[in-house]
């Protein structure tokens, strides 16, 4: 068995808490080595507060796993890569493409692994879906994801300011499942934003775009959502629809299930990563960033209510 690679956890948050130490503690690749936040501790690892402390007291620790918000990452990525170490960006990679490109750009330079995750990609339907599509004329697809931004995301203050994405962050993952099984390039004919009137960033999104082929791509992304939540993706085909559900967990063809089981997506993402750190390549995949960024681009802005946690 390979030796493990000693990690640095970094944004000791919610995401964190849920899939990454449970996710690294499951396999056998990792051996969580560090703790860095402000904040939130790890017990039995060591801690620290300061990103920059941590890259000098601990040249030993080979990779850094970066779970704070999108604001934050690229100042953290940039030092990692500088100081040699292999990288992980949660999704978003980053708050802009300007810094997600320079960030692909100096990791390949330095010779760094860089894995720009998207942890929906994962879910157990997706892969199945790719292949069924493969070859298939697609005649519309369909988005469909609409969840209570209030039993997601409590308190988080940075998901609505600047550069926090609003439901983008949930509808990310959306465009990432979409990018990953429909091939080709995808643009974005309209956007319809809808803007809490106290708040930086959408709270619903409608797109219109399409393939590289022509076909329609609808996309209605909503935090106002309570009781049942959906993530639902369906395609038409010529060889009949697919639809994705629960986020990916789910695949049905023509209404009849045929792919689920438990959930592997943070697992599959540290698979995936001992894999790039091993091979010394990296995986950073921006297109559902640049749809993200040309949703805002054609966006046009529509006020609704004040939202209040
Ligand atoms: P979170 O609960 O707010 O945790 C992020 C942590 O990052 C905070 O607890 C904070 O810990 C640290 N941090 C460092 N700089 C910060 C800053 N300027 N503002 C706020 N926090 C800062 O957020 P999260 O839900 O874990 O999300 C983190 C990332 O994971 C996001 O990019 C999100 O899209 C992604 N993600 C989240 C989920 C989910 O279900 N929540 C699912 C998949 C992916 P300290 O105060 O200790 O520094």
């Amino acid at each position: 068995m390979s030796k493990r690679i000693s990690l640095a956890l970094v944004g000791i948050g919610k995401i964190a808490r849920d899939q990454h130490i449970p996710s690294i503690a499951g396999g056998e690749d990792f051996e969580l080595a560090a703790a860095v936040s402000r904040h939130g501790k790890i017990d039995g690892v060591e801690n620290f507060e300061d990103f920059d402390a941590f890259l000098k007291a601990r040249p030993d620790v080979q990779a850094v796993s970066l779970c704070t918000p999108p604001e934050v990452r690229f100042d953290m990525a940039r030092k990692a890569i500088e100081a040699r170490r292999d990288v992980l960006l949660e999704k978003p990679p980053a708050t802009t493409l300007g810094e997600a490109e320079a960030l692909a750009a100096m990791a390949s330079a330095a010779g760094v692994t860089l894995f720009a995750t998207w942890h929906s990609r994962f879910a157990l339907g997706v892969e199945p879906a790719r292949q069924w599509l493969a070859g298939k004329a697609i005649r519309s697809v369909s988005i469909v994801w609409k969840e209570d931004v209030r039993r997601w995301h409590p308190g988080q203050a940075w998901i609505w300011e600047a550069g926090g994405f609003g439901v983008f962050d949930p509808g990310i993952n959306a465009l990432s499942i979409l990018t990953a099984i429909v091939p080709g390039a995808i643009v974005v004919h309209q956007a319809a934003l809808s803007f809490p009137s106290n708040r930086q960033q959408p709270i619903a999104a409608s797109l219109s775009m399409a393939s590289a082929a022509g076909s329609p791509i609808s996309v209605e992304l909503d935090w106002r959502q309570e009781g049942p939540q959906t993530w639902d993706i369906t395609v038409e085909t010529d060889g009949g629809e697919l639809r994705l559900s629960k986020g990916g967990a789910e695949l049905y063809i023509d209404g009849a299930l045929a792919s689920s089981g438990p959930d592997r997506e943070y697992p599959g993402i540290y698979d995936r990563f001992a894999a790039l750190v091993r091979a010394r390549q990296g995986d950073a995949d921006f297109q559902p960033l640049r749809l993200v960024a040309d949703a805002f681009l054609r966006g046009s802005r529509q006020d609704v209510d004040a939202f209040h946690d």
